[in-house]
């Protein structure tokens, strides 16, 4: 009898069982085929067979007789699985055909060299993720948790309409989809009528001056895409929609001195700058958001200067629970507003695309009653932090 079987040698059950990560190959068990032994401390315990594909003998399920007994023997015609299944793909030949064991034995090895060198998800996880579910409390805290559900969340979305990516975040309590189209995307937007005026100078602002258009989503009616039509209809949110003109801004600052004699840099603020048919905004940035700055001009043919708005100030949530002593660039700041108040003036330099586009300076900023307020709070800290030393 023996003699019939084109048997795999050692060296093929061997490979085999080490290319599926010694792992049964049907993809809803890969339980591990291997083990320590209680029959000693160099003995192994193997649950694994290297099961044939098509039958080693005649008579036997899945038979090929076209082929030579080299090929039957082959690895190509093994696959590793554990005993139970190893016995179940002998005893169904039709629920278990060929191709089906050959796209197993593919994504067994296909896995087992995704998984090489990973960690083991733990189980624990799944558990106390489990017990959140039933209970609404967490065991332990988890810290794949958000990340998870950004993930799981981002996916559900992905798959509903293929045309989008889909960035899920939570700040501030606030669930937020942020959906970018991978092509020209076609849709329908209706305003339901009670909303339409608001809709309609919030649509002209997003196009004349590149403001985010920001309306209730229960006033919004979208079709033509599945991932659309689900986020507006079961949420009670708000819809957004923002410009796709925006473009990273540099903007450089500096003091001169009253005499004009003397030029300090300052820091360089970065952000970005978003155009309208009829204005730009440029909103920048610097030392965590400590100081920052808002540029609005008219655009027409030219960017007209004249007309327009700088802001610039500090937040001074960005020092929020620190000790007022170890304030980070409190000297550097303290600096620059003693001088603008001495008379000195703060100059901007606005750069796109490293492209300069134009100069502005604060004018009579020393005087205004947001700059007496900062200064005053800065004063305060300032004296603290002197008593303190
Ligand atoms: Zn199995």
């Amino acid at each position: 009898m023996k003699k019939n079987r084109d048997d795999f040698t050692e060296k093929t059950k061997r490979s085999l069982r080490r290319r599926a990560g010694t792992r049964c190959s049907k993809p809803d068990c890969r339980v591990p085929t291997d083990g320590p032994s209680d029959d000693g401390p160099d003995k192994i315990n193997n649950i694994g067979k290297a099961a044939h594909i098509t039958a080693a003998a005649s008579g036997g399920p899945r038979y090929n007789k076209a082929l030579k007994p080299e090929e039957r023997r082959s690895i190509k015609n093994g696959i590793w699985l554990c005993a139970n299944h190893a016995d179940l793909i002998d005893n169904d030949e039709e629920t278990y055909p060929v191709p089906l064991l050959n796209e197993w034995k593919r994504k067994a090895e296909e896995s087992a060299k995704d998984e090489q060198g990973k960690e083991l998800p733990d189980k624990q996880d799944a558990v106390n993720t489990l017990l959140a579910a039933a209970t609404g409390q967490t065991s332990v805290f988890l810290p794949n948790l958000m990340p998870n559900a950004s993930k799981a969340s981002s996916a559900y979305f992905e798959h509903l309409d293929p045309r989008f990516t889909v960035e899920t975040f939570f700040y501030q309590g606030v669930t937020h989809h942020v959906i970018h189209p991978r092509e020209i995307v076609k849709f329908n937007l209706k305003i339901k009528s009670d909303f339409s005026k608001e809709f309609f100078e919030k649509y002209t602002a997003l196009q004349e001056h590149g403001k985010e258009l920001v309306i209730n989503s229960s006033a919004v009616d979208l079709s033509g895409s599945p991932l659309l039509e689900k986020l507006t209809e079961n949420f009670e949110g708000k819809f957004g929609v923002s410009s796709l003109n925006k473009k990273d801004i540099v903007l450089r600052t500096w003091l001169v001195s009253p005499e004009k004699e003397k030029e300090l840099n300052f820091y360089d603020l970065h952000g970005n700058a978003v155009f309208g048919t009829k204005s730009m905004t440029a909103k920048s940035s610097a030392l965590n958001g400590l100081v920052s700055a808002v540029i609005n001009f008219s655009v027409g043919i030219f960017l007209n200067p004249m007309e327009g708005a700088c802001s610039f100030g500090l937040t001074f949530q960005a020092w929020d629970k620190r000790l007022l002593k170890t304030l980070p660039y409190f000297d550097k700041i303290y600096d620059l507003y003693c001088k603008i108040h001495e008379g000195w003036n703060l100059h901007f330099s606005l750069e796109i695309d490293g492209m300069h586009l134009l100069s502005a300076h604060l004018t009579d900023y020393a005087k205004s009653e947001s700059f007496l307020q900062e200064f005053r709070h800065l004063y305060f800290i300032h004296a603290v932090r002197e008593g303190e030393a």
